[in-house]
């Protein structure tokens, strides 16, 4: 059995606590791995090392930006050597079809590609300045922004740490790296890659263990300038409120509610396809999940019955088996979601698809819920209002497309939205109503590497991915050069 252990200065080390707790597979309840739990005196250790690594050798952050470009290749070429058994870790941790996390490995890999290319990029600029003292030049040079501190959920353990890693490490900062102690086996294996490419000792460090303890202290911590956080809005919040204490820069990465509008000139096949890719995708744990279905009442009945009858043909099992949907990463997940579609029945929603939990042959043991779907939704109604991060849709109905603007934007989330339509101006009129981060017309949910992701409202602060996602995890300096050194006679007058 395998012992996952923090990676800390350059070494895999034992968690001060000594104490370890097991992962298990979604799928099947057996145990993968032990994982060290580490406490806060961890990550005081993870912050010398980073601290030494960026202001004493500044073996990284000194790097020029060529040699680091390079790096970052070299790296993305040791992923693409281990595609098979980082996709294999996802999915038996975490319980994705391997389908998807080989897609998701393939999309980190060009990730620290992009940020290769990216650090080799001009980046600033000069200005104009006023000539009040005299003739000046000004620019700007964008630098790192020191120790950063980098803390991901579980529903892309892979990817959403490719997502902080790849921009933070090309911007040549040094980091610490807190995976969801649910699923730590690919982070794991990244950090092996990372020894394998000869990261510098110090730059990359992990700390393995829980959120309320390790995560806060990150969030807390004194000599970190700077954290990023995907994972719940309550979560979000927290890390703020420590952040505070020393002022640090902040990106947070959210929960969502986001809504899925169809009129009924929609492409029938087009639509109840990109609704389920909407929602059944990676089982709805998707912070993006198009969980609010909004539909031209005209409309309804026709899309309804389409959906029903494929959602119905969904496959659920092994991920090794290549399933449309494999199980909720845990139990406590899976009781989750459960407790929702009860509070769905209770108030009164009508339950016309799933809403149960599934245990037909190889699902006997996982921990699996069937794709659900909800029609006659209220808005007051908790399966409408609350993020459930599980395979459950609910269905609401529009006639004018005001009324469909003001049910989309009635939630304190604003990650993400839909419109499918054949009316381009309508799509495009619609899609600027929307306050929302990530928007998609006439598709649901595929996400670039090359253009921001990030909230609206309560669903976040800043943006990852795309360049914006780079100068995330730098600083900008303005440099003001005079072009006749001298006196300038300010007191003469
Ligand atoms: P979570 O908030 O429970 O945990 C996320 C991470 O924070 C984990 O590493 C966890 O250990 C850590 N953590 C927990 N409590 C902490 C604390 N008090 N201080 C510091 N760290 C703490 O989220 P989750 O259940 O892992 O993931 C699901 C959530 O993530 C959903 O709300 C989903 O919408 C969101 N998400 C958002 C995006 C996005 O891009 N906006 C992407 C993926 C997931």
């Amino acid at each position: 059995m395998k012992r996952c252990k923090n990676y800390i200065n350059g070494a895999w080390t034992e968690s001060v606590s000594g104490n370890a707790a097991p992962t298990f597979n979604p799928a099947t309840g057996e145990e993968l791995a032990q994982v060290v739990v580490s406490t806060p005196e961890d990550v005081d250790r993870a912050v010398a090392a980073a601290h030494t690594s960026f202001y004493e050798t500044r073996e990284w952050r000194d790097m020029d930006s060529q040699t680091r470009g390079d790096f970052l290749l070299r790296i993305a070429d040791l992923i693409a050597e281990a595609r098979e058994e980082l996709a294999y870790l996802d999915a038996v941790d975490m319980g994705k079809p391997l389908r998807e996390a080989e897609g998701d490995v393939d999309d980190a890999i060009h990730c620290y590609r992009y940020y290769a290319g990216l650090i080799k990029m001009p980046q600033g600029g000069s200005y104009g300045v006023n000539a009040g003292f005299g003739e000046m030049h000004s620019y700007t040079i964008h630098e790192p922004v020191g120790v950063v501190g980098l803390i991901t959920p579980w529903n892309y353990p892979f990817l959403m740490g490719a997502w902080k890693l790849a921009p933070a490490l090309a911007a040549g900062n040094s980091v610490i790296f807190k995976p969801s102690s649910n699923c730590v086996l690919s982070t794991v294996k990244m950090f092996e890659i990372f020894e394998k490419a000869g990261m510098p000792k110090g730059s990359v460090n992990l700390i393995l263990g829980p959120g309320g303890s390790v995560g806060s202290a990150i969030a807390a911590h004194p000599g970190i300038s700077m954290v990023t956080f995907t994972g719940s809005t309550a979560v979000g919040q927290d890390i703020m409120r420590c952040a505070a204490a020393n002022v640090k820069k902040i990106g947070l990465e959210l929960g969502g509610k986001s809504p899925n509008i169809i009129f009924a000139d929609a492409d029938l096949e087009g639509a109840v396809e990109w609704a389920m890719i909407g929602i059944f995708f990676n089982q709805g744990e998707v912070c993006s999940a198009g969980s609010r279905i909004l539909i031209e009442e005209s409309f309804k009945e026709t899309f309804l019955r389409r959906l029903v009858e494929r959602t119905n043909a969904i496959t659920l099992g092994n991920p090794l088996n290549n399933p449309d949907m494999g199980p909720m990463v845990s139990e406590s997940q899976m009781n989750d979601v459960l407790g929702f579609i009860r509070k769905g029945v209770e108030e009164g929603a009508t339950l016309v698809c799933g809403g149960a939990r599934y245990t037909e042959g190889e699902c006997a043991k996982g921990y699996f819920v069937q794709p659900t779907i909800f029609d006659n939704c209220t808005s007051e109604m908790t399966i409408v209002r609350e993020e459930i991060f599980g395979p459950v849709v609910t269905i609401q109905t529009f006639r004018t497309e005001e009324e469909a603007v003001a049910l989309a934007n009635d939630t304190i989330y604003g990650l993400a939205g839909g419109v499918f339509t054949a009316d381009g101006a309508r799509a495009l009129r619609v899609i600027k109503e929307i306050r929302a981060g990530i928007t998609w017309v006439n598709c649901y949910n595929p996400t670039f590497n090359e253009a921001p992701w990030g909230g609206y409202k309560m669903s976040g602060i800043g943006r990852e991915l795309g360049v914006h996602g780079l100068e995330e995890y730098q600083e900008v300096k303005q440099i003001n050069i005079n072009l006749n050194p001298g006196p300038v006679g300010w007191y003469e007058h």
